[in-house]
């Protein structure tokens, strides 16, 4: 009798335990909508290119140092405001670059640009880290800390440890960094009036972030702020006033920005998965919640911040 109750019992915990796994998995394992618009993540910078679509209409504003193109694409012809989108300046965040591709073809399709502005869309910054999926570029420098400034270090950090050359040779040595540099000081602000530089990064923290240019680490850049805040409460993600590590971080884009009179913020995407994933029904993807930033910002950019 006793064993009958054993057998049973062990049937019963068996039949529970299936059934909370089953829970478990409906309710916590995340699942795809739409994931169909482009193959991801991109098996190469040409089938990307030739999927996406980047170079239609584009500018090659130069090369990187195994000479992939650079490439730009303006849309809009306003000489006030230039708002630039950035994205995989760290080539293994590729899902900053479909993100960024899949809006350009969006608003290609449906404009929203006023006569006041001129957006310009690169969605590959840094294409050599793009083919081989690394963050560094073909010389094993991290870009976004070769960028000529005051704080520029050689042995540059990730998170807190110093990497050994990741800086580059020298401030703004690598090609990738002159090409940006150079097209943003004589090409673009001579042209407009105000500029603005969104760069796009994946994925820290979970929530997503927004940090804004500075002249000194830490310490905002004031239109850049307003703008930050701005994205922060758009998108929901978290916004920082400076990096989480101890450590400031050296020669990067949003100091280079602010110290030459541009206005700049780093989004952080949430993951590095597919942009159109979702999580649940519930949840917007990453490419709806960035998709519907870029469009407002860019309809919003005249009167909406009080410094710009
Ligand atoms: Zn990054």
């Amino acid at each position: 009798m006793r064993a009958v109750t054993r057998k049973n019992s062990g049937k019963w915990t068996a039949s529970i335990l299936f059934l909370f796994s089953l829970l478990v998995f409906i309710l916590f394992v995340p699942y795809e909508l739409n994931a169909k618009e482009t193959p991801f993540p991109p098996d190469s910078l040409d089938d990307f290119i030739k999927t996406s679509g980047i170079d239609t209409g584009a500018v090659e504003i130069g090369v990187s140092v195994k000479g992939r193109p650079i490439y730009a694409v303006r849309l809009g012809k306003g000489k006030k405001y230039a708002l630039v989108f950035m994205a995989c300046i760290h080539g293994n965040e590729k899902n900053t670059a479909v993100m960024l591709a899949a809006v350009l073809k969006s608003i290609r399709k449906n404009p929203v640009i006023s006569g006041e502005a001129s957006c310009y869309f690169i969605p590959v910054m840094n294409p050599d880290g793009f083919q081989s999926n690394t963050r560094f570029n073909a010389n094993k420098v991290d870009l976004n800390r070769n960028f000529p400034t005051d704080d520029w270090k050689k042995d540059a950090c990730k998170g807190d440890k110093p990497v050994p050359g990741s800086g580059g040779s020298a401030p703004g040595s690598e090609p990738e960094i002159r090409t940006l540099t150079e097209w943003l000081k004589f090409e673009i602000k001579p042209l407009h009036e105000r500029v603005l530089v969104i760069s796009f990064h994946a994925a820290f923290p979970p929530s997503g972030c927004v940090q804004p240019a500075y002249i000194k680490y830490g310490v905002p850049e004031k239109a850049s702020d307003e703008i930050a805040r701005y994205i922060a409460s758009h998108t929901g993600y978290t916004y920082l006033a400076r990096w989480v590590s101890v450590i400031p971080i050296s020669g990067e884009l949003l100091h280079w920005c602010a110290v030459n009179g541009i206005k700049a913020c780093d989004i952080e995407l949430p993951n590095y998965r597919a942009p159109d994933y979702v999580k649940s029904k519930k949840k917007k993807s990453v490419l709806a919640v960035q998709g519907n930033l870029i469009r407002n910002l860019i309809r919003q950019i005249d009167g909406l911040f009080l410094n710009f």
